[in-house]
């Protein structure tokens, strides 16, 4: 079999000017009004050269493929001769037909057409660490709105994930700490403002939102605190598919959640069931400590903790640090996610059941983070 040649989508702003020069129409059959698509002309779906190109209505283009047979084929020969006559043609009747301030807005209309792709290439070339950057080009470019929106979602879910990852962060294999995160905290505020409106735009107000999509605003409520919003964003995605509960039980996606539910027990409770996630027991804890297969593992054990109103220090989500220690014991402190302070003074060694207490004295636990899991 002939492998096939790879197809290198056709620049928009080139569409435009291909689709412009041929006024729309088939430079064959030349109907007005019929759907039309661009041809390559050498068959090549990878040469995206303006003379490559050529308007055909679905009709013509089927003729170009006809392979055998008695009706004979639309060559590529023909293809050229008919497209340049055309071009010629539609350039000649804009020139006379046409009044010249008529042509001019024509004209200026492709230009504001070709500038808005060319700006939307610049915002789909931009990296997830300048999105903000890439915003600007979306919103300076002028679109129309089935366009718009779909850039505006695309954006919302770009922007969501980078919020939700700029908390991240990775052991190196020399021991060192790194951050996935770029985002100081004005462009993470500004970056979480407008996935909130980008995403509630696109994928709240329309028919048959995606459950995935759904999620994303759902963290973005998370971290917008608003509990009761993410709660209906939470519940739609999971009536939608009921196996997003297991990316509603990420760390990563556990902790935007949180954010909405500060050290209020009853909402962690409500998050909890719905997400279906158990509270932690006290063996249960120990548990997974003791079981933590610690060959080969240099890092800490980490817990998700919110916590406790009354308790000392900043409220908010933490990981607990645990380095278990020969002989059965453990030793431990805890660390703020926001700005990776390390509020609470580190416990001296103690056995796991005397962490436990320790530990949930000052916070609500709300579950391990398996080894191997690259984040956090
Ligand atoms: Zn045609």
């Amino acid at each position: 079999m002939p492998t096939k040649k790879r197809r290198i989508e056709i620049p928009r702003a080139l569409q435009a000017q291909v689709l412009f020069a041929s006024d729309r129409i088939c430079c064959i059959c030349r109907v007005k009004g019929k759907p039309v698509q661009i041809h390559h002309i050498d068959d090549n779906p990878a040469n995206n050269d303006f003379d490559n190109l050529a308007v055909l209505c679905l009709d013509c283009h089927n003729e170009t493929q006809i392979r055998g047979g008695f009706h004979r084929k639309l060559d590529a020969e023909q293809v050229m001769l008919y497209r340049d006559d055309w071009l010629k043609q539609v350039s000649k009747t804009r020139a006379i037909d046409e009044g010249k301030e008529l042509n001019e807005a024509k004209a200026q209309n492709l230009k504001k057409e070709i500038n808005a792709w060319l700006l939307l290439d610049k915002a789909h070339e931009t990296p997830d660490n300048n999105l903000l950057e890439a915003e600007s080009f979306v919103t300076k470019a002028a679109l129309p709105p089935d366009v718009k929106q779909e850039e505006h979602r695309q954006l919302g879910m770009r922007m969501a994930k980078a919020v939700i990852l700029n908390i991240a962060r990775y052991d190196d294999l020399d021991g060192s700490t790194k951050y996935l995160g770029q985002y100081n905290e004005e462009d993470r505020s500004q970056l979480i403002r407008s996935a909130g409106r980008y995403l509630e735009e696109t994928v709240l107000h329309v028919t048959s939102p995606d459950a995935e999509e759904l999620l994303y605003l759902a963290c973005v409520y998370g971290y917008q605190r608003r509990f009761v919003e993410m709660m209906r964003t939470i519940d739609k995605a999971i009536n939608l598919d009921g196996a997003i509960r297991e990316y509603l039980r990420e760390p990563l996606t556990l902790i935007a959640l949180l954010s909405a539910c500060g050290s209020n027990r009853p909402k962690i409770d409500r998050l909890e069931k719905w997400i279906g996630m158990p509270p932690v027991k006290k063996d249960a804890f120990c548990d997974f400590i003791k079981t933590f297969d610690l060959k080969g593992f240099f890092g800490y054990i980490k817990w998700i903790a919110v916590k406790k109103p009354r308790a000392a220090g900043k409220r908010g989500v933490f990981l607990s640090m645990i380095a278990p220690q020969p002989n059965g014991v453990v030793w431990a402190f805890s660390e703020m996610i926001e700005n990776r302070t390390t509020e609470v003074a580190p416990h001296s060694i103690v056995s796991t059941e005397e962490l436990y207490d320790a530990v949930s004295h000052s916070f609500i636990l709300i579950c391990p983070i398996k080894r191997g899991y690259p984040y956090l």
